[in-house]
């Protein structure tokens, strides 16, 4: 099993990359000796990379317009360059798995999430303030990664007893637990949510602990918020047990 963290760090070192900000990932990959080509990739393909001898080639789809999809999609390459050689394709649907293993592709996922938001820094960040959607979207600003890797990165970061869900008519699409001691409700009553109109506008709410606590016991107090993506008609909820 690969450590990515570990090569994360080498790279640091290496290249005295200041994590204080956003990594210049093409920067980093030219600095590298590594050639990127930005080419029309087989649809639902964004990037691919290929070690071959002292060569080494990494391609994004030019169909990649958003800016923190591309910067994940060369985090992700980077990854399978320096950990696994060989010749890997990131698909839309992945993290699928083309020419390459599940575990290889985690592993590149990783790398990238490490890279792009390093947990010493965003660990030392959620320490010392409230973790909260505001938080989080002042993160993944200053970082330049979308509001939900960044959600999701805190939610693995923080030991406050948070869960994270994602959902879209009352059906969670997916959910993140932290590592708080906590048990969640897995029926979650708490979705039924009042509709929020405004684009990533944030609902914030006590709620009942019965809503997301199977057991109602010792003195605690649910906090939850919700952001509604307007375009995707999709939620995504924080709920905080204090
Ligand atoms: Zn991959």
């Amino acid at each position: 099993m690969n450590n990515p963290t570990k090569i994360v760090n080498e790279l640091i070192y290496d290249y005295n990359l200041n994590i204080e900000e956003a990594i210049d990932i093409e920067d980093l990959i030219s600095k590298m000796d590594i050639r990127l080509v930005s080419t029309e990739l087989e649809e639902g393909i964004l990037g691919a990379s290929k070690v071959e001898g002292l060569k080494r080639l990494i391609v994004i789809s030019s169909k990649v317009y958003n800016e923190e999809q591309k910067r994940f999609t060369l985090a992700h390459e980077l990854g399978h360059i320096l950990i696994h050689r060989g010749t890997h394709y990131f698909s839309k649907e992945d993290l699928s798995t083309i020419c390459t293993s599940k575990q290889k592709e985690d592993e590149a996922d990783r790398f990238a999430v490490e890279l792009l938001l390093p947990s010493k820094i965003i660990g030392n960040i959620i320490k010392e303030n409230d973790v909260n959607f505001e938080l989080i979207k002042q993160i993944s600003k200053k970082y330049r990664m979308s509001l939900t890797s960044t959600a999701i990165r805190v939610a693995e970061l923080t030991n406050d007893n948070i869960i994270l869900l994602y959902h879209k008519n009352n059906t969670i699409k997916w959910w993140h637990k932290s590592n708080g001691e906590i048990f969640f409700d897995k029926k979650h009553k708490g979705i039924d949510l009042a509709r929020i109109e405004q684009e990533r506008d944030i609902l914030s709410r006590n709620v009942e602990l019965n809503l997301w606590l199977s057991e109602d016991e010792g003195l605690y107090s649910c906090y939850e918020e919700t952001i509604y993506f307007n375009k995707l008609n999709e939620y995504m909820t924080l709920v905080q047990i204090i």
